[in-house]
């Protein structure tokens, strides 16, 4: 997920994590991030049967893209590959806390409350959009050691782990774009096409 001008940093909930890496951008990350018209971005990710250090080595590298393209959240199926992992750091300025690496993230309720946001999308780069979701989740997943654990986020947290879990569907946050006069304007001023674009009945 990118960043819309209007928010303000929040802090993430700080959790320990063996990841460490630096939050500095790189000139040329080793994974690219893909864009709206490209059909991987469709294609449905794959549940992790074995986190590892390989598995590791792809957060990092995963973590390296997102800081350089100063997004908050990142899921694998952007960087072409169909697993069930993202990664998100909603404290980007501050090299301190650390990033939250969710793998085989499965909602178990969601809030009857629903927010509007406006959101945005690292394979969709300029392009800014209000969305609709449930405003708090219920979530399982494992961390980067392959431990369970749950969670319960609200704000920005539950809004960008609900974007990010849809690009494991094959699901872009402008398919839930409500507002299709102001969906086609963005997108053409952005050089993307509103064929790409696959609603969400
Ligand atoms: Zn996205």
């Amino acid at each position: 997920m990118a960043r819309s001008f209007s928010q303000l940093a929040i802090n993430a909930e700080k959790q320990r994590t063996s990841i460490a890496i630096s939050k500095n951008p790189l000139e040329k990350p080793e994974l690219e991030i893909h864009t709206l018209g490209n059909s991987v971005l469709r294609k449905p990710a794959k549940r992790i049967s074995k986190v590892d250090a390989n598995i590791r080595d792809l957060v990092k590298k995963m973590l390296h893209s997102m800081y350089s393209a100063k997004g908050i959240g990142l899921a694998a199926p952007q960087v072409g590959i169909h697993k069930q992992l993202l990664v998100i750091d909603l404290d980007i300025e501050n090299p301190t806390t650390p990033p939250i690496i969710l793998i085989n993230p499965e909602i178990t309720g969601y809030s009857a409350s629903i927010e509007t946001y406006e959101e945005g999308c690292l394979s969709i780069p300029g392009v800014y959009l209000n969305v609709i979701r449930p405003s708090s989740i219920k979530l399982n997943f494992r961390d980067e050691m392959g431990r369970p654990k749950k969670l319960n986020p609200d704000g920005l947290l539950a809004r960008c782990i609900q974007h990010e879990m849809d690009h494991l569907n094959g699901v872009l946050f402008v398919d839930r774009v409500t507002n299709l006069e102001d969906l086609k304007k963005e997108l053409k001023e952005n050089g993307f096409n509103n064929k790409d674009v696959m609603p969400i009945q």
